[in-house]
């Protein structure tokens, strides 16, 4: 037998030795939360993948023809939805040609499904009004609440491609709302001292986090969602802040420190870098450790 025919013989006894239930899901998310969640949820019989970095901007990725080859092998593809990743993730899904994870398919998640989104517009927008989502802000991973039934939309996914790991998945699932309501209590005893204070953000990523933890978006750097601020807007802002005794500038890593600097400098009021995903600074690899990071955060800065 020539080498090649004895590798390839070789390789198909190690297919037939192999239990089907070996194989792992194959999971690719769009972001790291996602990911995060879907590897609580998963546990053993996953693997899983993000897309974009916690470091990245999520409504801004590059579509490299990598993540197109990472969804062609996909069996469950997650998303955040209400338009969050619509720049980048329509034509990935197209390129890939897996019907498995195309939207509508058993292999699809939209992870906001069953979450009541925040500021859906009431009024007929165009562009003029910014990146503005006609679903509702798009960042609802922010509250851990929100985060249980992404995990329960996750769980269904699985079950859908994987009916025979249900019961694990089922666990998993339970296990995770069980600590999520544990830590939760946890974060809001930390974040107790500080209801109703007030803060700047830069993009407007944190409504659901605000609203959970109690505290007050009192104007954002961004004067539209997408849109670069004008001396105009800096100097409402530097108007404000003192006005509405803003505490702490929120900002996410992605952004330029520039305006937030002015804005600190001119007023006193300080600058709060924040990561808003899994991955995004070093000691937060996981859901819990993003909230128990932005919490002691928040906590110290605003003291
Ligand atoms: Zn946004």
């Amino acid at each position: 037998m020539r080498p090649i025919y004895l590798i390839a013989s070789f390789l198909l006894i190690l297919q037939i030795a192999r239990p089907v239930e070996a194989a792992p899901v194959n999971v690719v998310t769009t972001t790291e939360d996602l990911a995060a969640i879907a590897k609580e949820v998963g546990g053993e019989r996953v693997e899983v993948e993000s897309l974009a970095k916690g470091v990245q901007d999520p409504h801004f990725i590059e579509a490299k023809p990598s993540f197109m080859l990472k969804l062609a092998r996909a069996d469950l593809f997650v998303q955040v939805g209400l338009e969050l990743e619509q720049a980048w993730v329509g034509p990935l899904l197209l390129g890939a040609r897996n019907g498995k994870i195309r939207s509508g398919a058993p292999g699809f998640v939209d992870a906001s499904r069953g979450i009541t989104a925040l500021e859906v517009p009431t009024e007929p927008i165009d562009r003029s009004a910014g990146d503005v989502h006609l679903q509702g802000n798009p960042h609802i991973w922010l509250d851990p609440m929100n985060g249980k039934q992404i995990a329960r939309n996750i769980a269904e996914g699985l079950k859908r491609v994987d009916p025979k790991g249900a019961a694990e998945y089922d666990r998993n699932l339970a296990g995770f709302s069980t600590r999520i309501d544990a830590a939760l209590s946890r974060w809001q005893e930390k974040m107790k001292p500080f209801e109703g204070a007030k803060v700047i953000t830069y993009h407007n990523s944190w409504p659901y986090f605000l609203k959970r933890f109690g505290l007050v978006a009192a104007g954002y750097i961004e004067p539209k969602p997408g849109i670069p601020s004008s001396t105009s807007h800096m100097r409402e802002l530097i108007a404000l802040i003192p006005r509405e005794q803003v505490k702490g500038i929120l900002m996410e890593p992605y952004f330029s420190d520039q305006a937030p600097k002015f804005l600190a400098e001119k007023t006193g009021a300080k600058v709060v870098p924040l990561p808003p995903s899994v991955s995004a600074s070093a000691g937060v690899n996981d859901y819990f450790e993003l909230f128990d990071h932005l919490t002691n955060r928040l906590a110290e800065a605003l003291r």
